[in-house]
């Protein structure tokens, strides 16, 4: 999910020449998204995948540190994904769905050309990062609802036609990061794409069944339990899951993908947050707004970042002085933005 949930504006997304005659110009290529993926990374890395083997393109690795998630595993060509680098030099390494090297989880990608398709807002001093300065291309959109709309515009630049598979897996990229064609970033844009998805093959209740209507029972005994936890006040909804609630339901951090949509549906708050035990007092947290407050300064403030309305961090202490830290900076927000 998460993206800018903010404005419904159309984006004049430019792909670049510069990024086009590096894609055909070269053979191999490494294609990358961030960890912790979800529909819109792994939608979007396996479209372009697909795109450029339409094109030609024989050489081609695609990685995730996390791997597929299982209930992503319908998506075509999703299967191919490696959670391994492989040791060689590839020609071209695609950054997608994410816009540094840290995101990815990987160390060292070796290539000789990089470029990123991501619609994240980058980090302050990425333009004095070596990533950065090294370049060869970018499209980096803050404005596209989803990378898979950026990937989209690219393989229509490309000239490669859009066939079944790359639609499916694009249409759940846009399905996922507009929260089911829900949040404010469900542009004309978002949705004219998302009719020649289906125009080009993409199924919409087969998708939606998949990742909406497939979550495994365990999951759900975990969420019955997160929610049991369930608790509000000044303007927050929270709910936490424990270490000792993923092991009493023999579940992982990928059963509680989208948990912090439910703290999200009380009435009348404006953010919610959701927090994750991951290891002995270190806990990831998820933020969202309701649309007033911008999670991701907050989320930055903690070393992490995201989109205006959907954020992410992780942050050291018990679950109680983590709690006193974030709620203190999402109520002065609150206050700011009064
Ligand atoms: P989620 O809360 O679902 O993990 O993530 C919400 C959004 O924030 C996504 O766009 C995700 O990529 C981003 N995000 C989550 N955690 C982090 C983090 O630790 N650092 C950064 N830079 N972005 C994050
Ligand atoms: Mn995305």
């Amino acid at each position: 999910m998460k993206s800018t949930r903010k404005g419904t504006h159309l984006t004049k997304t430019k792909i670049s020449s510069k990024l086009l005659n590096v894609i055909r110009q070269n053979k191999s290529f490494l294609i990358v998204c961030h960890i912790n993926p979800e529909g819109d990374a792994i939608g979007s890395i396996s479209a372009l995948a697909l795109g450029l083997k339409n094109m030609g393109k024989k050489d081609i690795c695609v990685l995730s540190k996390d791997g597929v998630p299982e209930i992503l595993r319908f998506l075509p060509s999703s299967g191919l994904i490696k959670q391994k680098a492989p040791k060689k030099e590839f020609d071209v390494l695609c950054i997608v769905d994410c816009n540094t090297l840290e995101r990815t989880g990987f160390k060292e990608l070796k290539a000789k050309h990089t470029v990123i398709i991501d619609h994240h807002i980058p980090p302050d001093d990425a333009d004095k990062s070596e990533l950065y300065r090294k370049l060869a291309a970018s499209v980096i959109d803050p404005g596209a609802a989803a990378t898979g709309i950026l990937i989209y515009k690219l393989l229509s630049a490309l000239k490669i036609s859009i066939d079944k598979n790359i639609a499916t897996n694009l249409y759940t990229a846009l399905l996922v990061d507009t929260g089911g064609f829900r949040y404010s970033n469900t542009s004309p844009e978002a949705l004219k794409i998302a009719c020649h998805l289906i125009q080009a093959g993409a199924k919409p209740w087969d998708i939606a069944k998949e990742i909406y209507d497939s979550i495994p029972f365990k999951s759900m005994k975990l969420l019955g339990l997160s929610l049991s936890t369930l608790d509000t006040k000044d303007g927050i909804a929270w709910i936490n899951t424990s270490a000792d609630m993923f092991k009493q339901t023999g579940t992982t951090y990928e059963d509680s993908e989208d948990f912090v949509d439910f703290p999200g549906k009380v009435k009348d708050i404006e953010v919610a947050v959701f927090f994750r035990e991951d290891d002995k007092n270190v806990f990831k947290l998820s933020l969202r707004s309701k649309g007033r407050i911008n999670v991701e300064k907050i989320a930055k403030s903690f070393g992490g970042g995201g989109h205006f309305a959907a954020a992410g961090c992780r942050i050291k202490g018990t679950l109680q002085e983590v709690q006193k830290k974030v709620f203190t900076e999402v109520r002065k927000a609150i206050r700011n933005a009064e």
